[in-house]
């Protein structure tokens, strides 16, 4: 059909657009809108923190891709190693009893990093493909355990754990369920710990424990003798940067140990210093069972996750007699194994978590924070280099905004058109830039946001 184009090493603009719209399906993405706005905008290159696109425009990567560029775009290393890589071992698997130098040493590192007893790693290469192998690996646990009434899983509004079938019944956002089929079985949502939304006239403290609490009446109506596993984010992150209140996780963790309920912690977006420790378990005090992590490992340059598997579950489900029946022909994958541990190597070599947790973290906070004397803007939170800006016309009532979306979405394409990326959730904007952020490049930040919510609403 484009014949012409074919031949064509860097096709314009246009071309690319018009090719896009005819074959390219996107995810998240309503296609007729695309198409009246006259198609996606075509990423070019990136550095640091910048994107620029087939126009020329450069902006300031305000949501590091999609919360994983942790590095920053441009780092050298990573392509050197994935080429060393590629040129000594391309692709092997680890299935039948066999394994790779790059994979092993990975496996190590990240036993040495997370928390304390979460020593052994099973590798996926997506987030949801993770938690997919988180549900097999807990409902796995209690069958062995002579338990196997033990299946259902308990997570939580306003969740997000990914898109698979499994994955997005784990997901607590009501658009991702819109599709039939979707919960599957055997999987509650729990109240999520939301103050502006649904804290009323709580305190916050008071609101977190509240919260807690209906995990445990969840827990109770499910029957306890049938739940497997508590799945949580430490901050939800896609759901809108929603921070518990400090009450929250000891609240969680008392009640899984309660009913002897596994703890999987999803670190796909906290993990790897976006918090400003290692793991936002670290940051929150929790003790997990299964952890997942993905994103961020890699900072993105190539697809790599994992369940990292404390030692007492480990060893009921890959100790015992028997194989474990579940994995991916590219778990483990060499290249993304060893630009996974480069890109660790270079978070350490750099100090980058000390500079999210001391530094730059905290002058992020507290510069989004000066955004509250807006009339518009109710409340800033975040932790780290995730942060949200809810946006509201009753800044002490609190009411949703109507119709939802209506602030914030305008505001967004404003920030576009301005030179930032960021994204809308309900009403608010969310953050989550790389974490070699400059304090410069906050300040840009912040003042595109002023300046984009003056001009669209
Ligand atoms: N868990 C969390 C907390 C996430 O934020 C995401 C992705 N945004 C996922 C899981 C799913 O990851 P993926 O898109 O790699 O499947």
């Amino acid at each position: 059909p484009h014949p012409d184009l074919r031949n064509d090493p860097v096709p314009a603009t246009a071309t690319l657009k018009a090719l896009d719209l005819a074959h390219h399906l996107h995810p998240f993405t309503d296609h007729g809108e695309l198409r009246q706005e006259g198609g996606a905008r075509v990423i070019a290159s990136a550095q640091g923190c910048h994107l620029t696109d087939t126009d020329g425009q450069r902006l300031l990567d305000g949501m590091g891709g999609l919360w994983c560029v942790n590095i920053g775009y441009g780092r050298r290393e990573l392509a050197e190693v994935a080429a060393r890589q590629m040129n000594e071992l391309p692709y092997y698997n680890s299935f039948f009893k066999t394994t790779m130098p790059e994979t092993v040493l990975l496996a190590e590192e990240l036993a040495a990093l997370t928390p304390e007893g979460l020593n052994r790693v099973f590798f996926s290469n997506s987030g949801s493909e993770a938690n997919d192998t988180n549900i097999r690996i807990a409902r796995s646990y209690w069958q062995k355990r002579g338990e196997p009434q033990r299946t259902v899983i308990v997570s939580r509004k306003l969740a997000y754990h990914g898109s698979t079938i499994a994955a997005a019944s784990l997901t607590g956002l009501e658009s991702m369920h819109d599709i039939p089929g979707v919960p599957i079985p055997d999987i509650v949502h729990a109240p999520a710990p939301f103050w502006w939304a649904n804290g009323g006239d709580l305190s916050a403290d008071e609101f977190g424990i509240e919260a807690a609490r209906g995990l445990e009446e969840t827990i109770r109506a499910v029957g306890p003798e049938r739940v497997a596993a508590f799945i949580g984010e430490p901050v939800q992150g896609a759901g809108g940067v929603i921070v518990p209140p400090a009450t929250y996780w000891a609240e969680v963790q008392r009640i899984c140990r309660k009913y002897g309920i596994l703890l999987i912690v999803d670190e796909v977006i906290c993990g790897f210093g976006r918090t400003g420790r290692w793991f936002g378990s670290q940051t929150f005090d929790i003790a997990p069972d299964i952890m997942t992590i993905a994103k961020g490992m890699s900072s993105g340059y190539l697809p790599i996750s994992a369940s990292v598997v404390h030692d007492a579950v480990a060893e009921v489900v890959f100790d015992a007699p028997g194989r474990f029946p579940h994995g991916y022909t590219y778990s483990g994958h060499p290249v993304a194994a060893a630009v996974a541990r480069e890109n660790i190597a270079i978070m350490k070599r750099e100090g980058i978590v000390d500079y999210v947790g001391d530094d730059i973290g905290p002058y992020f906070q507290e510069r989004l924070a000066t955004l509250l004397d807006h009339p518009l803007v109710g409340e800033v939170r975040g932790v780290g280099l995730m942060a949200a800006v809810e946006l509201t016309r009753d800044k002490t009532g609190r009411a949703p905004v109507e119709p939802v979306g209506s602030m914030a979405t305008p505001v967004r394409n404003a920030c576009f058109e301005n030179g930032l990326v960021t994204r809308a959730v309900r009403d608010c904007l969310v953050f989550s830039p790389p974490l070699v952020i400059t304090r410069a490049e906050v300040d840009e930040l912040v003042a595109i946001l002023r300046r984009s919510i003056d001009q669209a609403l």
